[in-house]
């Protein structure tokens, strides 16, 4: 994949060096394999490729990086620190965007939100933020139950995958007794709203 400049001047290889480098070899191979699944939904569903393999590979950049650059960086953009509460299976999201764009140079505001909105979900979601929502959920390596459900919705219908990962996710937390980012909520009644569009 060769990414042209409106994107990002980096290349595909120094990106995933740089990667690499801030985390464990484990997520890392995760992250190849968002890639692969992203790259089959674009091509399915006719996405942007550049746009996917971009955001699939800087979409958990964030998630190893200490506390304290979180912090730091909430500071910095005057993000309602709340978020950080709810620790950084929520706000690797946000961070991984702020990254990708002071880092890497990415202006591509689809490709930003995409990054941003992978934990949660969001109420409009594009076609890319749909395909790297799902493909972090489907991707080989994945093997919660419930997994094959993922994967065949997904060749049927983005939007019914979509909202499969979102309604599974509140389940899983409820039922493990972990706190809910209250956007979650909202992202998941937006999408049962929009229901009748879906099916
Ligand atoms: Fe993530
Ligand atoms: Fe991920």
């Amino acid at each position: 994949m060769v990414y042209s400049e409106k994107y990002t001047s980096w290349t595909r290889d120094d990106i995933l060096t740089e990667v690499k480098s801030k985390m464990k070899i484990q997520r890392f191979e995760h992250i190849l394999r968002v890639e692969k699944s992203a790259l089959e939904l674009a091509q399915r569903y006719k996405g942007n490729l550049e746009a996917c393999s971009l955001a699939a590979i800087l979409h958990d950049y964030a998630k190893e990086l200490p506390k304290e650059t979180m912090d730091s960086i909430v500071q910095e953009e005057q993000w309602n620190p709340e978020i950080l509460q709810y620790g950084s299976q929520i706000w690797h999201g946000p961070a991984g965007a702020y990254f990708a764009e002071k880092k890497f140079g990415i202006t591509d505001e689809t490709i930003l939100t995409a990054i941003r909105d992978h934990t949660i979900g969001s109420e409009k979601m594009s076609l890319t933020g749909k395909i790297l929502f799902v493909a972090d959920y489907i991707e080989p390596g994945r093997k919660f139950p419930g997994v094959q459900n993922a994967r065949a919705l997904a060749m049927e219908s983005l939007d019914q995958a979509v909202m499969f990962k979102i309604t599974q996710t509140i389940i899983h937390l409820v039922e493990k007794g972990i706190l809910v980012y209250p956007e979650t909520l909202t992202v998941y009644n937006a999408w049962v709203r929009n229901k009748e569009e879906i099916y």
